[in-house]
């Protein structure tokens, strides 16, 4: 592309495995681009060759010293048009881009994207879990105490879970959530999406934990795992919570009675003022 056209930082999604998955436009982007930024540059060469693009790569991570951001920076303010991407997938979905893109934004520079594919959308697409709220957690901590509390921190979530994880902690990781999620709750393991051993095991936490404990085979390669969303905790009132709100009710208005009855109660203000508005007669 030429030098002084208008300066663009291009993030590029690039195939989790299948290479046929690059699109159109990313090649385009790639082969028109002054440089391709790429976290690996010897791992992003292979792909280049491949589709026969020659864009000279120059390797960013978001550890990269000041002195390498500040010269991207300086090459998009001079006009020129440069591509991030990451090994495999989406650039910044637990991977490397997002001091990249906040620097140039607040620069005023263009950001573009070239979406593609990315593991955990592939995987939600396919697991056949409630996919209309989920939470994406990237990687959970490496150790056990931490990914314990981690973990902990998430068994009320009701939206669908979706972590990535490494083969060598599968086994260890699933065990734990066997023990803070609860043997019954659904789970599935995608994995190797879009490769030859593409594999999804579903079923209860502990049975995907059986299964993977099982068969060696289970524990190699990429993984995305999704788990399904805790139940909603429905508020039950008890009858001596019931007693408490009769008297507030007596003195007070139904809002002072919702408030102080959740003081007393613990049960939420909500809830009371509900079963209050309830008990009136239509
Ligand atoms: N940016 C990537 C994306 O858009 O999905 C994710 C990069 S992250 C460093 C790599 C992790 O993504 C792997 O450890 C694995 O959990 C997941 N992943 C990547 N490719 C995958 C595949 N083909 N099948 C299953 N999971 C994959």
């Amino acid at each position: 592309m030429a030098t002084n056209a208008e300066p663009c930082l291009y993030i590029v999604a690039t195939p989790i495995g299948n290479l046929a998955d690059i699109s159109q436009r990313a090649l385009e982007v790639l082969a028109q681009v002054d440089r391709i930024a790429a976290e690996d540059t010897r791992h992003s060469a292979r792909l280049c060759q491949h589709f026969g693009i020659d864009t000279p790569l120059v390797a960013y991570h978001d550890h990269s010293d000041e002195h390498k951001t500040q010269a991207l920076l300086d090459a998009l303010a001079t006009g020129q048009q440069l591509a991030l991407i990451s090994d495999a997938g989406t650039p910044l979905i637990s991977d490397p881009g997002y001091r990249l893109v906040k620097l140039a934004r607040d620069a005023g520079i263009k950001v573009v994207p070239v979406p593609g594919a990315c593991a955990m959308a592939a995987a939600l697409s396919v697991a056949g879990l409630p996919s209309n709220r989920f939470c994406f957690e990237g990687f959970l901590p490496a150790k056990a105490g931490a990914r314990s509390r981690a973990l902990a921190e998430l068994a009320k979530e009701t939206r669908t879970l979706i972590f990535y994880e490494a083969p060598h902690r599968i086994e260890d990781c699933l065990a734990d959530m066997v023990a803070t999620f609860g043997f019954e709750r659904e789970l599935v393991l995608a994995r190797e999406l879009t490769k030859t051993f593409e594999t999804l095991l579903a079923g209860s936490a502990a049975e995907v934990l059986a299964q993977v404990r099982a068969d060696p085979n289970q524990r190699k390669g990429e993984m995305v795992i999704l788990v399904h969303g805790a139940e909603p905790v429905v508020d039950t009132i008890e009858p001596e919570a019931e007693r408490i709100m009769e008297c507030l009710l007596a003195e007070l208005s139904l809002k002072q009675a919702a408030s102080l009855g959740a003081e007393i109660t613990g049960l939420r203000k909500k809830v009371l003022y509900q079963w209050a508005l309830d008990q009136k007669p239509d």
